[in-house]
């Protein structure tokens, strides 16, 4: 068995070129990883919308990138 390809995504069908649905899968992949809250330290932090990152647990808010928190893991 040899090194895996990034691969895209299941439940889109062959249309759009295959590195845009190699680049969409990269990014719903980083939407769908675990985040810590910085506030109270709940692992339910997620993008609410582009830019947008919000916990559901004590409601903090923090603006960082579209699709990652770069900014969050630089400061930790
Ligand atoms: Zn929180």
């Amino acid at each position: 068995m040899g090194r895996r390809k990034p691969e895209a995504l299941i439940g889109l069908v062959a249309k759009y070129g295959s590195s845009v649905r190699k680049r969409h899968g990269r990014v719903v992949r980083l939407l769908k990883k675990k985040r810590q809250c910085p506030s109270c330290g709940s692992m339910k932090f997620r993008r609410e919308v582009a830019g947008i990152w919000t916990c559901p647990m004590c409601s903090y808010k923090l603006a960082d990138g579209a699709y990652d928190t770069p900014r969050l893991e630089r400061a930790r």
